[in-house]
């Protein structure tokens, strides 16, 4: 049977055989079936983009430019449609996936406001050297299931202007939105500048291995990024890996324990806590720790889980049953444990969908699974702490290094933690802010390379120095 959603290989929509079926996180119910392509589509799709390479390369960048802005018109006229399906494959509720849908159009219209100008290097009397971004080439762009939309178009938007062309998987569980934006966008881009191919995990590591893709842009798991990188080895492929986290957010006693909470509960529980950027572990000051404990609470007493499609639903189901297993099992180490909730913690209620109740945990150890672990869910561990020296160091405390917030009333305070802090970003006084003009990657276990602002944008060039003697 033909199915609805298509892949995107030189300009034409195609079928394969095969096929990988989309589920409802909250229902579990079929929504369609997908392409699962294999190698065949995919070496056709890297001819096609290493074929139209040269002529994309050679346009001006303001026309690159253009071709992002069109994009971007085209999500806005069609952000309903794309909403309601983000919300149905994804899970999250219809609020936060206009969210997503209105930022990727907004980050593609600020990504495609940045530049790659030439820099004069030296100019003396001996020479003139000048150093300018040559575009790598075929692009392999791969995509986790948190954010589908939003990082496929911040992938296409760096890797377009750079001037390369693109071959791009959406994940496994939630190929729906991006092949229906595809479908929308195809006639705006040359035939082979951008092609999208859905498939199973089987898929990835051929991307990977495979010798006509010069860059990979990968964003997932840790331990799926060594694969990559060992995989991207043979031929050296360039990487920018942007992979899992384990953030700090670092509470001091001098703030408004009811302003904080409020920020501190969304940067935890935004997505189901599917973010690579959550709060992952919330170190609060003893001087403040109760209040800021009954604050957030407080909140999650209030705020309902559901299906995202309903009205009123702040946090929808994890998004697939392999994440929702690991949460459980997560909640189900901390039971055992003997660690004490403060809220929630008994999910699998024998209904359908991935739900797992908003989970608060009162101080539990440091070598505790859940404080230690990447938890990628809606489970947040409060733990005290009384001198900086000490919450500094549990921080930095991780394989991980991807991005850390402080919240104080006193700010230089606060930049002084946050120049000790071992990651890429760190946030005072809000969380989450990602912005197209601002570089942001991991360190450590967190990443490789940068995405975003100049820097992401050089990450899809190689440097070419032309030096003339005098
Ligand atoms: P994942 O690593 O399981 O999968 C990510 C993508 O890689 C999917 O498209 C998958 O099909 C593909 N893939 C699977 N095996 C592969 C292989 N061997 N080679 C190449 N590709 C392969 O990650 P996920 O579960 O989809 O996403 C959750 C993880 O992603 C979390 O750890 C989260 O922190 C991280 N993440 C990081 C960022 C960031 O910007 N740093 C952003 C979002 C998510």
């Amino acid at each position: 049977m033909p199915h609805t959603y298509k892949c995107l290989i030189n300009g034409e929509l195609i079928n394969t055989q095969a096929n990988l079926t989309v589920i409802n996180p909250a229902n579990e119910k079929t929504i369609d079936q997908v392409p699962d392509c294999g190698a065949a589509e995919l070496d056709k799709a890297v001819q096609a983009a290493a074929a139209a390479f040269r002529a994309w390369s050679n346009k001006p960048i303001d026309a690159r430019r253009a071709a992002l802005m069109n994009i971007a018109e085209i999500i806005e006229s069609n952000q309903d449609e794309l909403m309601r399906l983000l919300t149905a494959e994804q899970g999250k509720p219809h609020e936060q996936a206009a969210q997503e849908i209105g930022l990727s159009a907004l980050w593609l219209r600020g990504a495609a406001s940045l530049d790659l100008d030439d820099q004069i290097m030296e100019d003396s009397d001996e020479r003139l050297s000048r150093l300018r971004r040559v575009p790598v080439g075929v692009v392999a762009a791969i995509v986790p299931w948190n954010f589908p939309v939003l990082m496929a178009v911040q992938k296409l938007g760096s890797a377009l202007l750079a001037g390369c062309t693109l071959v791009l998987k959406p994940s496994p569980f939630t190929p729906l939105t991006t092949l229906l934006l595809t479908e929308l966008i195809r006639d705006t881009i040359p035939a082979g500048v951008l092609n999208v191919i859905s498939g199973g995990d089987h898929l990835g590591p051929l991307m990977t291995a495979h010798p006509g893709v010069d860059k990979v842009s990968f964003t997932g798991s840790t331990a799926t990024g060594k694969k990559v990188m060992e995989n991207a080895a043979g031929d050296l492929k360039r990487l920018t890996l942007e992979l899992g986290g384990n953030d700090a957010s670092i509470v001091l006693p001098d703030v408004d324990a009811k302003t904080v909470a409020q920020s501190l509960f969304w940067s935890s529980f935004s997505n189901a806590g599917q973010i690579c950027i959550a709060a992952k572990r919330v170190y609060i000051h003893e001087d403040i720790y109760d209040a800021v404990a009954a604050e957030l609470v407080d909140i999650a007493n209030q705020v309902k889980v559901g299906d995202g499609s309903e009205q009123g639903v702040g946090v929808g189901p994890i998004q697939n049953k392999r994440q929702f297993e690991r949460v459980c099992e997560l909640i189900q180490d901390a039971k055992d444990q003997g660690y004490k909730f403060l809220v929630g913690g008994e999910p699998g209620e024998d209904i359908p969908g991935y739900f797992v109740p908003l989970t608060i945990l009162d101080n539990p150890p440091e070598n505790a699974r859940i404080v230690a672990e990447e938890q990628f869910g809606p489970v947040m561990p409060l733990m005290k702490f009384s001198s900086v020296d000490e919450v500094i160091r549990k921080a930095n405390d991780s394989d991980y290094g991807l991005a850390g917030a402080v919240w104080a009333t006193d700010t230089d305070a606060a930049v002084e933690i946050a120049e000790q802090l071992e990651t890429g970003t760190v946030w005072i006084n809000e969380f989450l802010h990602l912005s197209p003009l601002v570089p942001f990657g991991g360190h450590k276990q967190s990443g490789f390379g940068a995405d975003f602002g100049r820097e992401g944008l050089e990450g899809y060039t190689y440097p070419q120095v032309i030096t003339v003697k005098r």
